[in-house]
């Protein structure tokens, strides 16, 4: 797109003499599919319960395979509602007997799934590292975002994760994922990470560790969002104006790789969802490569990352500066 005002990402990097690139990698993302459980209007998958790409055993494999021989010392499970992929227990245990860290980034209604009221004692048996999304304390502005009855549902099951131990333990740890409604911008994480805590804990006695802030991407479901509205050029410009240089040493795709459900890799999951593969015509697939192949190498850019660049900044951890 081009407005008077708006300047393309790679045309801002390029003035500004930046490329950005992998050089170090710190945590392998894994996209077990697009099933869901639930249909929010900001979900950059697309993902919900009519979706049916889901990652093969054979794929699990070839991803504990490159886990094995990688500096990566965390894998990041997200999805869709990776829980509810086949193999998940599975990915789960052999990545804790490699010897990491393993995040799961939960949409918290699917442990009220047929078959799925085991999950809270497993997160806590393998010390799962939990990324919650809850988008507001105001059940009003939940449902509105995520779907009816979303967050009384989510309540219950932050109070199960409590039970546990998650919140509470230093080994137990539950972030939550807050996304602003509709187009305006995250504000400051921490004034809300201490609004979020108050709330939480004097209406529903709920305890967490920290809150991550997110900018919605304009992708997928949120762009259609966008378009059906008229807000696309609008929402674009008002990103690229809060575009901050500040984040581009913290992005997540200059230490992370991330690789889809049929095992090929991206610089980051938002690309993953434009099928921006790394290798472009000759797409790189996860039972072939190694480190080596995803480090130096020069990461893909489109106005899309303006969402991990605007104001203070958003990625899968939440602000960056
Ligand atoms: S945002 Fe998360 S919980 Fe909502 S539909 Fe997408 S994957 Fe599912
Ligand atoms: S969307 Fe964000 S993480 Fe992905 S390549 Fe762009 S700046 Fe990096």
């Amino acid at each position: 797109m081009e407005t008077v005002s708006f300047v393309q990402f790679s045309r801002r990097l390029s003035t500004m003499g930046v490329t950005l690139r992998r050089e170090h990698l710190e945590t392998l993302q894994v996209n077990l599919g697009k099933v869901c459980n639930q249909t929010c209007t900001h979900c950059h998958v697309g993902a919900g319960p009519n979706r049916t790409e889901a990652m093969s055993l054979e794929t699990v494999d070839h991803v504990l395979d490159f886990l094995a021989d990688s500096a990566a010392r965390t894998l990041d499970i997200t999805g869709g509602a990776p829980e509810l992929n086949p193999h998940f227990r599975y990915l789960v245990e052999a990545a804790r007997k490699l010897n990491r860290k393993v995040m799961v980034r939960t949409n918290l209604t699917v442990i009220f799934e047929q078959g799925q009221g085991f999950l809270p004692g497993f997160f806590r048996e393998n010390k799962v590292e939990l990324v919650a999304s809850l988008p507001c304390y105001e059940a009003e502005n939940v449902d509105s975002q995520r779907g009816r009855g979303v967050f009384e549902k989510s309540i219950q099951a932050l109070k199960k994760l409590n039970e546990q131990g998650y919140g509470d333990h230093p080994e137990l740890i539950l972030n939550l994922a807050y996304n602003p409604p509709g187009t305006a911008l995250p504000g400051p994480q921490a004034e809300l990470e201490a609004d979020y805590r108050k709330e939480l804990e004097e209406r529903h006695g709920i305890v967490f560790n920290r809150l991550f802030t997110l900018a919605n991407m304009p992708i997928a479901r949120f762009a259609d969002f966008l378009g059906r509205n008229g807000e696309t050029d609008s929402y674009m410009c008002r990103l690229a104006e809060a575009f901050n240089p500040a984040t581009l040493a913290n992005l997540m795709c200059t230490r992370l790789v991330s690789v889809d459900h049929q095992g090929f890799l991206y610089d980051c999951d938002f690309n993953q969802m434009l099928r921006m593969r790394i290798g472009g015509a000759r797409p790189l697939h996860i039972k072939d490569a190694n480190d080596a192949d995803v480090l130096n190498r020069r990461v893909q850019v489109m106005d899309h990352c303006y969402g991990c660049t605007a104001g203070a900044g958003s990625s899968c951890g939440g602000a960056l500066v």
